[in-house]
């Protein structure tokens, strides 16, 4: 998979991709990342890439010219590429759309700043708009960031096993359950007992009936689009009537 991040500032990508997973995933060669700098697309003597706004008003406009020339030049050797613009005005990025992104290639990736790019941008040559969530960021950098790290993971390679992605939140509609590590008992609190049984199918019951009560208590929302057998109906609904009884229905955020 290839991204090319078109960004104003370049600098702030260098340690995201130099830690961790994402390192090794580049290493590998499973993933490809170019940080293009908008401004070396600006033509005049002082490389402007922003304006003020027709119409007046606060703060300035990425301008559309330089954009234009590196998406151009982009597409000019890979027609296919996909180009998202990171906006707070744009879908909200699910897992769902992560996986479908997944299966593509080469993403271009803009990052607006200022008060964003001119809307001649997001008209001719924006594929997509994508937000992170409902707040305001100074920049797109940090949504780019995030939208490459979660699909990345999902590339074959990139993680230590395939599994570890087929399990975890949203990978079936469902939260992902409870995990405990060593030691089995910290300050009185202890590992629930089935975890230490080495009995696979206990286990594997226990983690699904965890997924389906965080998922009801934490984000009902999800459950619908969830694939549920009689099984997990009738666990559901043996909870929610007891939280009834009990009269909870919280829980952390
Ligand atoms: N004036 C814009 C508005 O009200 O929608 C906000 C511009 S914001 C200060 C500058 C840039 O940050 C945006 O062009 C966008 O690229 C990025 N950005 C801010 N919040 C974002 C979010 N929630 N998701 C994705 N990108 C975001």
């Amino acid at each position: 998979m290839r991204f090319e991040i078109l960004t104003l500032f370049p600098g702030m990508f260098h340690s995201p991709f130099q830690e961790s997973i994402l390192a090794k995933a580049i290493e590998k060669g499973l993933i490809e990342i170019r940080i293009i700098n908008i401004r070396d697309f600006a033509t005049d003597k002082h490389q402007v890439v922003d304006d003020a706004p027709y119409g007046g008003g606060q703060g300035m406009v990425m301008k559309v010219e330089p954009i234009s020339r590196v998406i151009e030049q982009i597409k000019s050797k890979d027609p296919s590429a996909w180009t998202i613009y990171l906006t707070p005005e744009g879908k909200p990025l699910k897992q769902e759309r992560v996986k479908e992104l997944s299966l593509r290639s080469h993403l271009i990736l803009l990052c607006g700043r200022y008060e964003g790019v001119d809307e001649r941008v997001r008209e001719l040559f924006v594929d997509e708009e994508i937000s992170i969530g409902d707040y305001v960021l100074t920049g797109g950098e940090l949504a780019a960031m995030v939208l490459i790290d979660a699909v990345s993971r999902l590339l074959p390679g990139v993680l230590g096993s395939d599994r570890s992605a087929m399990e975890d939140s949203f990978s079936d509609s469902l939260l992902e359950y409870p995990q405990y590590t060593r030691p089995a008992n910290f300050r009185g609190h202890e590992v629930p007992e089935v975890l230490l049984s080495g009995n696979h199918q206990a286990i594997s019951l226990w983690r699904r009936r965890e997924a389906l009560k965080r998922t009801w208590m934490r984000r009902p929302d999800l459950l619908k689009k969830a694939e549920l057998s009689e099984e997990d109906k009738k666990f559901l609904e043996e909870i929610s009537k007891q939280m009834s009884l009990n009269g909870d229905n919280s829980h952390k955020r």
